[in-house]
């Protein structure tokens, strides 16, 4: 099958500045696909290079195979969606979805036809005659879908689209992108840096930092299976354990203890550990399951936090403070600042990665 957007080998340079540093990626046709990274990492200029806003430095991108090169926006068989939306503010809620049918010379009648489809599938019908200010945020984020929309793009970008709505509108707008997504089967690339966000809409997301494209994969790959410390540490909450590797599927952390973590990685090669808070379990010292003993460590609780659906223990190792969250229990079986204990996890639970 044709990528719908193929990226190989893509710099691009802004002066002294690398915004974008040597990245192959593919984008298959129908994926809902995220870019996700802090603030500066390469995504919006990423996007911006598919739209044809930038041109890359170095490398080669094609659109359903074809190379794209120095066309212009309106000559891909792309569209964008803004941050701040970009309507029309004389223009009414048709007229903006109608805008781009009209430019190509599609007749007034056809267009307006075409432009009820859309806002309807945006469920924005009754408001046609509204102008941009007359809408609340979200409606005018579907205003500005439906308006990139209307051309039939085989691509759909979108630049953080849900960064100036509240909260809840955000989550509803999430749900119903992915349902709108999934009707029309079209590709949706995403810009954001709201990993949550990412994880909860996509079929795949490419993590990005300093302009270096880090992995690819599904929400579940990249939260279970990171390919290094910073995506390790970027998707969800995770306790990062300096360690080097030893032989015999052993590694020594920082402090000079020897823990059972088997992984790819040549002995005497610095690492980290990931341990995730939920795959942590806690109890009184010596409480240790005899074949979880591999896997465990003392250490003092500082700090017990009720969250009513789980309880979180900030947990003193020597030289590191660690995270622990469990279920609630009963108050009088809670572990208090102070107590000593043990922590323990499965051996699957663990995941090493190179310290880089
Ligand atoms: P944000 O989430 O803040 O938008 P981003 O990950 O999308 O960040 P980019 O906008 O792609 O990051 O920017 C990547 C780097 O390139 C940054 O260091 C930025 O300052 C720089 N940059 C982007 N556009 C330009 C430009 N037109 N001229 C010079 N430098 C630029």
């Amino acid at each position: 099958m044709t990528a719908a957007v193929e990226i190989a080998g893509i710099t691009k340079r802004f002066g002294e500045v690398v915004a974008v540093d040597n990245i192959d990626l593919q984008i298959d046709d129908g994926e809902f696909f995220a870019m996700l990274g802090p603030s500066g990492c390469g995504k919006t200029t990423t996007l911006r290079m598919i739209a044809g806003l930038e041109f890359p430095t170095e490398g080669s991108l094609k659109i359903f195979g074809n190379e794209v090169g120095t066309l212009p926006p309106n000559k891909r068989p792309v569209n964008t969606v803004f941050q701040n939306y970009a309507l029309f503010p004389h223009m009414s809620v048709r007229d903006n979805v109608s805008f781009g049918l009209r430019m190509q010379g599609t007749t007034k009648s056809e267009a307006n036809r075409r432009a009820g489809e859309l806002i309807e599938l945006v469920q924005l019908t009754g408001l046609e005659s509204r102008k941009p200010g007359q809408l609340s945020g979200g409606q005018q984020q579907r205003v500005a879908l439906a308006r990139a929309l209307v051309n039939k793009p085989k691509v759909l970008l979108l630049d953080e689209p849900l960064g100036a709505l509240d909260l809840k509108l955000r989550q509803e707008m999430q749900n119903e992108l992915k349902s709108l997504q999934r009707e029309l089967g079209v590709s949706f690339v995403f810009v954001t840096h709201d990993q949550e966000e990412a994880l909860t809409m996509s079929d795949r997301i490419a993590v990005m930092d300093k302009g270096k494209l880090l992995q690819v994969g599904t929400a579940e790959e990249l939260y279970e299976r990171p390919l290094n410390r910073f995506v390790a540490d970027f998707i969800g909450q995770t306790n990062l354990l300096d360690a080097t590797v030893a032989d015999d599927d052993m590694i020594v952390l920082g402090n000079g203890t020897k823990i059972k973590a088997p992984n790819p990685h040549s002995p005497g090669t610095k690492v980290a550990m990931s341990l995730r808070p939920e795959a942590i379990e806690i109890g009184r010292r010596g409480d240790v399951p005899a074949d979880h003993v591999a896997t465990s460590l003392n250490g003092v609780v500082s700090a017990m936090n009720y969250l009513g659906h789980s309880l979180v223990y900030q947990v003193k190792i020597d030289w590191i403070d660690l995270e622990v969250r469990t279920d609630p229990v009963a108050s009088e079986d809670r572990l208090g600042p102070g107590d000593d204990v043990s922590i323990w996890w499965d051996r699957t639970a663990d995941w090493v990665v190179p310290d880089e």
